[in-house]
C-alpha cells in the first residue's frame, strides 16, 4: 500500500517557440511532480547557446524565480526524476547536457534500456568514459559518435543500437526532438499553448498552462521541431506496441489522458470490475488516498456500498519521507495516513488500494484501521498481484522483496491481517482498461515483451 509504493519513474516536459519557455516548463514539471520527486532540471536554448539548471529536490525547491530568469531562450526541455538506474546524486540528475563537435546536446529520458550492460561494457572497451551511472548517457554517447550530419539521423543511428523503454526529449541549439520507443512503454503526448508545440509525459501538464492536448506521440514516432516547423518520422526499428498498463492502475494522474484514454474513466472501470469479481458484505468502502480514490468510487457505485473518507493523508510530508530507501519507507505509514475513528468504528470496511508490494505497509495500515475500531477489514486491489520486476523504467523491488512472488493470496491475506483479500484478475484488468491493443503486464504475468540482455548481449529471460 501507499507508503511502500512502487515508485514512479520520471516526467518529461518540453516546449518550442515560446518566449516564456523556461517558466512554462517549470509549471509543466510542477503538474508532473507525482512521477518523480528526487530531482528536477530544465535546459533552454536561445538558438545559439543552451542554458541549464538542475538540482536534487522538488520542482518548487529547485527553481527559484532568479534561477528561471537565467534560463533564456524560446525552447526548453525539463525532467523530474525518481532513480531507476543510477544512484541519487547530482551527477545523475537530468537533463544531461554534453558538448560535442556539433555543439551541445541535452537529453531527458523516461524509461530504462534493457541492453545497458552490453552497450556500456562494449563502449567502455572502445574508450568511452561515462560521467554518470545512468543508461541515458549511452544514448548521448551513441548520438555524439554518429557520423551522420542531421541531428535526427544521429539520434536514429543511436536508437538503432539500444533496446527497451525510452520516451525522450532532446534539445540542441537548433532543434527540439521528442521520441517514443517502438513498444511505447511510457506515455508521451503532444499539446499546444499559444501556438507553441508542447510535449509531456501526461496531459495534466498542458492543463496547468491552459494549453490544449492534441494527440499521443505514437509508439516508434520521432517529432523534430525546428524553426517553427514540426516533422514526424517513424523510427526504422521493428517492435510491437505494448504500453505499460500500470500507468492506468497507479502512476498517471486521473485528470490526465494517456494512450488516448482518460485515466479517470479507466480507473473507475477498474473499481467496477473489482466489485464484480470480489464483492464484500460491508457497511462502507474507503480508499487509500490519493491514488485509489477514483477506483474506489467505481467500486462503491457498482457494489452499492457507501463511499466514505476513512483515511486522511498528510500532503505536506517533507522530502525526507519520499526519498528511496527501506529505512525511511518504514516510517511512512503513520506520517502519511491517519484513520478517521468516527467513520470506521464498528463498521465492516472495504479498503480499495492499487497494489501490495512488500506487504509490510499494508499490514501496518490495516492494524491502524482496526485500532480505530473497524469490525472487519476487507482489502480489494485494483490489479493482479505484482510478482515480477520491471525492466522498463519503474522501480519495482526485486522478486525476493515482492510478497506475491513467494506467497499466495491466502498467505498474503493472513500476513497483512485482512478478513478477506481480493485482487482484480489479469483478464478483468485488461478488460477494464479497454484499450484496443496489446499492453505490457509483465510485472503481473512475467511475460516480458522485450527481454533484458546480459553483458554479452544475450537475453537473460526466455522469450
Ligand atoms: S513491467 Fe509492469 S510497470 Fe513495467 S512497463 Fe510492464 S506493466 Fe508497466
Amino acid at each position: 500500500m501507499a507508503a511502500e509504493r512502487i515508485q514512479h519513474s520520471c516526467a518529461l516536459f518540453g516546449i518550442a517557440g515560446h518566449e516564456s519557455a523556461a517558466y512554462l516548463t517549470y509549471l509543466g514539471l510542477y503538474a508532473l511532480q507525482h512521477r518523480g520527486q528526487e530531482s528536477a532540471g530544465i535546459v533552454t536554448s536561445d538558438g545559439e547557446r543552451t542554458h541549464i539548471h538542475k538540482a536534487l529536490g522538488l520542482v518548487n525547491d529547485v527553481f527559484q524565480p532568479h534561477l528561471l530568469e537565467k534560463l533564456t531562450g524560446s525552447s526548453a526541455i525539463g525532467h523530474t526524476r525518481y532513480s531507476t538506474t543510477g544512484s541519487l546524486t547530482l551527477l545523475n540528475t537530468q537533463p544531461i547536457r554534453v558538448s560535442y563537435r556539433a555543439g551541445t546536446l541535452s537529453i531527458a529520458h523516461n524509461g530504462n534500456l534493457t541492453n545497458t550492460p552490453y552497450l556500456r561494457s562494449r563502449m567502455e572497451q572502445e574508450g568511452s568514459i561515462f560521467q554518470t551511472t545512468m543508461d541515458t548517457e549511452i544514448i548521448l554517447h551513441l548520438t555524439a559518435r554518429s557520423h551522420k550530419t542531421a541531428l535526427e539521423d544521429r539520434i536514429v543511428e543511436a536508437l538503432e543500437q539500444v533496446k527497451g523503454a525510452y520516451s525522450l526529449l532532446l534539445l540542441s541549439e537548433e532543434a527540439l526532438v521528442a521520441v517514443r520507443d517502438p513498444s511505447g512503454f511510457r506515455p508521451l503526448c503532444l499539446g499546444e499553448y499559444e501556438g507553441a508545440p508542447m510535449i509531456a509525459s501526461e496531459s495534466c501538464a498542458f492543463d496547468i498552462l491552459g494549453g490544449e492536448y492534441l494527440r499521443d506521440i505514437r509508439a516508434g514516432e520521432m517529432l523534430i521541431i525546428r524553426n517553427g516547423n514540426m516533422e514526424s518520422l517513424t523510427l526504422p526499428i521493428s517492435g510491437s506496441e505494448t504500453p505499460c498498463v500500470f500507468e492506468f492502475v497507479y502512476f498517471s494522474r486521473p485528470d490526465s489522458r494517456i494512450y488516448g484514454e482518460k485515466v479517470d474513466k479507466v480507473r473507475r472501470r477498474l473499481g467496477k470490475h473489482l466489485a464484480r469479481e470480489h464483492p464484500a458484505e460491508a457497511d462502507i468502502v474507503i480508499s487509500v488516498p490519493d491514488s485509489s480514490n477514483t477506483a474506489t468510487l467505481g467500486y462503491a457505485r457498482e457494489s452499492g456500498i457507501r463511499f466514505e473518507i476513512g483515511l486522511i493523508r498528510n500532503h505536506y510530508v517533507g522530502r525526507t519521507f519520499i526519498q528511496p530507501g527501506q529505512e525511511r519507507r518504514d516510517h511512512d505509514v503513520r506520517v502519511k495516513f491517519n484513520p478517521v475513528e468516527g467513520v470506521l468504528k464498528d463498521k465492516r470496511v472495504v479498503v480499495v488500494d492499487d497494489s501490495i508490494v512488500r506487504g509490510t505497509t499494508s499490514r501496518k495500515l490495516i492494524g491502524m484501521i482496526r485500532d480505530a475500531g473497524a469490525a472487519q477489514v476487507h482489502v480489494r486491489i485494483t490489479c493482479p498481484p505484482v510478482a515480477w520486476p520491471c525492466y522498463y523504467g519503474v522501480d519495482i523491488p526485486t522478486s525476493e522483496e515482492l510478497i506475491a512472488s513467494h506467497k499466495n493470496v491466502e498467505e498474503i491475506r493472513e500476513y497483512i491481517g485482512a478478513d478477506s483479500l481480493g485482487y482484480l484478475s489479469l483478464e478483468g484488468m485488461l478488460s477494464a482498461v479497454g484499450v484496443d491493443r496489446a499492453m505490457c503486464h509483465a510485472c503481473y504475468s512475467g511475460e516480458y515483451p522485450v527481454p533484458p540482455d546480459d553483458k554479452l548481449g544475450k537475453q537473460v529471460l526466455e522469450e
